[in-house]
C-alpha cells in the first residue's frame, strides 16, 4: 500500500516540476509582449531550465514555405552567445547577424534592413555581451599603440572607437572596458537610426522597437541597456 502512495507521490511530483510548454509560437504573440516574452526565455536559459522550443525536423517543415522571425539580433559571433539559446527559442523566430564585437557596419544595416523592410520585425536588439574579446582587443590596442593588428581586425577596432571618442569615457576609470561594451551597443543603435531614416519613423509610429542589451556570460543573464538619447 505504501508503496503505491509512493508512486502517486512521485508521479504527482515530477507533473508538478515540470516547466509549463510553450503553447504559442512566438510569432503568435502580440508585438507589444515580444520583447517580454525574449526575456522570459532567457530567464528559462539563466535559470537552467530551457524547453528548446520549435527545434524540431517538423518545425523546419512548416516554416519552409516561408520564414516569420519576430525580432533581428546583432550580436558578437562569441561560441559562448548564442542568441536562439541564450533567448531559448527555435527555427523561424530569430534574424540573427553576428561578428566579432556585435559591430554594426553596413553589411549589418543591410541585413537589419531587409529584416525591417521585407520581414517586418516588429523589434531589433544590439546584443553585446560581457568579457567581449573585440572590446578587449579595443582597451588593450588603446593602452598600448605598440600593439599592430591586421587591417581587418583594426577596422572592427576603429568602429568601437568611434563612440568612445564621442563619449570620451575617462581612460582609466575603473569600469571602462564594461562601459565600452555598453558603448558599442548604443554606437550600433546611433548607427542604424543614422542610416536608415525609415527606422525613426516606425519607431515613432510604434511600429518597431530597437532595443540595446548585454549578456552575461557567467549568469547567462541578459539585462537591457538605457539610451540616453
Ligand atoms: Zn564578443
Amino acid at each position: 500500500m505504501h508503496r503505491y502512495l509512493y508512486i502517486i507521490i512521485l508521479s504527482v511530483l515530477s507533473i508538478a516540476c515540470k516547466p509549463t510548454p510553450i503553447d504559442q509560437h512566438l510569432e503568435e504573440i502580440p508585438k507589444e509582449n515580444l520583447l517580454e516574452a525574449l526575456l522570459k526565455g532567457n530567464e528559462r536559459f539563466s535559470g537552467d531550465h530551457p524547453l528548446h522550443p520549435d527545434q524540431t525536423l517538423d518545425r523546419l517543415r512548416d516554416l519552409s514555405v516561408g520564414q516569420h522571425p519576430v525580432a533581428a539580433i546583432v550580436s558578437c559571433s562569441d561560441s559562448r552567445v548564442p542568441p536562439e539559446l541564450v533567448f531559448d527559442q527555435g527555427l523561424g523566430d530569430l534574424f540573427v547577424i553576428r561578428n566579432a564585437g556585435n559591430i554594426v557596419g553596413d553589411y549589418e544595416i543591410g541585413s537589419l534592413e531587409y529584416a525591417i523592410e521585407h520581414l517586418e520585425v516588429p523589434l531589433v536588439i544590439i546584443l553585446g555581451h560581457t568579457k567581449c574579446g573585440a572590446i578587449g582587443a579595443y582597451v588593450d590596442h588603446d593602452h598600448d599603440h605598440s600593439h599592430h593588428y591586421s587591417e581587418y581586425i583594426q577596422k572592427i577596432i576603429d568602429f568601437i572607437d568611434a563612440e568612445e571618442e564621442e563619449k570620451a569615457i575617462p581612460r582609466d576609470a575603473p569600469d571602462f572596458y564594461e562601459r565600452a561594451i555598453e558603448a558599442n551597443v548604443l554606437h550600433g543603435i546611433h548607427e542604424l537610426k543614422l542610416k536608415v531614416p525609415s527606422v525613426n519613423e516606425l519607431i515613432a509610429s510604434k511600429k518597431l522597437k530597437v532595443i540595446g542589451a548585454i549578456y552575461d556570460v557567467e549568469t547567462g543573464k541578459v539585462r537591457l541597456v538605457e539610451d540616453p538619447n
